[in-house]
């Protein structure tokens, strides 16, 4: 979707990924097939561009940090992409410049961990603090006697835990920044979790105005610090007492910031090129609400599929599907999304849900 919105204004793209014909190969200019972590082909991709990015925290920071030293522009900078990709080391990088986060403490022994249940209390969340996304990095441990398999389910890994915030809402907010400094935020969104993955966000989040603004302010605040240069999602928690504190943060464009192609004055891949280019960001208008929902790969998929369900879903006004080209369907892997506007967030709700039960992926 970067690619897509890089091609609009005629901007070359290449892409490094590992699978050969991969989505964004069929919208960039060329692909190098190879590992992320491949040191070797990001040096010829650095080579080929101008500006380098990349839209995964699997990104290889030590390898790009050589190359900022040879002075090859990267964005958002390496340090910064170092610091999140270890759940810890972001935490901490939070708490240390005075932003919200829920208590937390890195678990050093098994004795440890029953320590620090006892003083967070149960529930908890036991983190995986590295390459943990759509939740499997994270193990509830909802008593005494979960302990001891929690521990062992993340075995040899690093782990924090922290402690369970009764939420009442997700928000995340879409943040970017150029390297002047510029920072503009989009509208708050309303996100809603199953099984620990993304299943809807709804924009406007409904939410009071105090929350609203508290959230902004914490969100522009985490990019100041952060001196990043892109997009980023901040993932927010609101508790009952309307109290913000942030859960994680994605150093590129989001799966709760999508809704942003159809329902804002620009898009979050948009923005994210203005910031990446040093171009001036475009203040996001939102213009009107609006309601993405995913699609997963169902739960026992392993293999090809095929969309069914097409001609009922197109004539559901307001929305839009995504499919994107992913060759294989797994179960809870995202596939597409399909996102409605709506005059009223009760309309784009509707529109959505109906969009999306429609539309159905079937094995092929
Ligand atoms: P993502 O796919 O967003 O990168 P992730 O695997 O990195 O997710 P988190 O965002 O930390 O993991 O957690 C996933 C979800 O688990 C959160 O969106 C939230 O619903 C729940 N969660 C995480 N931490 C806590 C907590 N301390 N208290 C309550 N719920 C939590
Ligand atoms: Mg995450
Ligand atoms: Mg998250």
């Amino acid at each position: 979707m970067i690619a897509h919105e890089a091609r609009r204004m005629s901007l070359k793209v290449i892409v490094l990924d590992p699978t050969e014909g991969c989505p964004a190969s069929g919208v960039a200019d060329e692909q190098i097939v190879a590992d992320f972590k491949d040191e070797n082909a990001i040096m010829k991709l650095a080579e080929k561009c101008d500006i380098l990015t990349y839209e995964i925290e699997l990104a290889n920071s030590a390898a790009l940090k050589e190359l900022e030293a040879k002075s090859y522009p990267v964005r958002p900078a390496p340090e910064t992409l170092r610091i999140i990709q270890n759940k810890y080391r972001q935490k901490s990088f939070l708490k240390d410049h005075k932003i919200a986060v829920p208590d937390f403490a890195l678990v050093r022994s098994e004795e440890h961990l029953h320590e620090l249940c006892e003083q967070f209390g149960f529930p908890a969340m036991l983190k995986a603090c590295e390459d943990s996304y759509d939740g499997r990095g994270n193990f509830l441990i909802t008593s005494k006697n979960k302990m001891h398999e929690a521990f062992n389910y993340f075995a040899g890994r690093e782990c924090m835990l922290e402690k369970f915030v009764p939420f009442t809402k997700e928000i995340s907010i879409m943040v970017a920044r150029n390297p002047s400094g510029q920072i503009e935020s989009f509208p708050v969104a309303e996100n809603i979790h199953k099984n620990s993955i993304l299943d809807t966000t709804i924009v406007p989040a409904r939410i009071d105005r105090k929350v609203e603004l508290k959230a902004k302010k914490m969100a522009e605040r985490t990019m100041q610090v952060l001196h990043g240069a892109g997009i980023f999602g901040i993932e927010m928690f609101v508790t009952k007492k309307g109290d913000v504190l942030v859960n994680e943060i994605a150093p590129r464009p989001h799966n709760s910031g999508h809704y942003t192609n159809e329902a804002c004055s620009v898009s979050q891949f948009e923005q994210h090129l203005r910031a990446v280019l040093d171009l001036p960001l475009s203040k996001p208008e939102l213009l009107s609400p609006a309601v993405m929902i995913n699609i997963l790969g169902a739960e026992n998929s392993n293999g090809p599929y095929a969309v069914k369900g097409l001609t009922k879903m197109l004539r559901v006004p307001g929305a839009k599907l995504y499919i994107y080209g992913k060759k294989t369907a797994k179960p809870q892997r995202k596939l597409g999304h399909i996102t409605a506007t709506g005059r009223t967030v009760k309309e784009a709700l509707a529109r959505a849900a109906k969009a999306r039960k429609a539309v159905e992926l079937i094995p092929t």
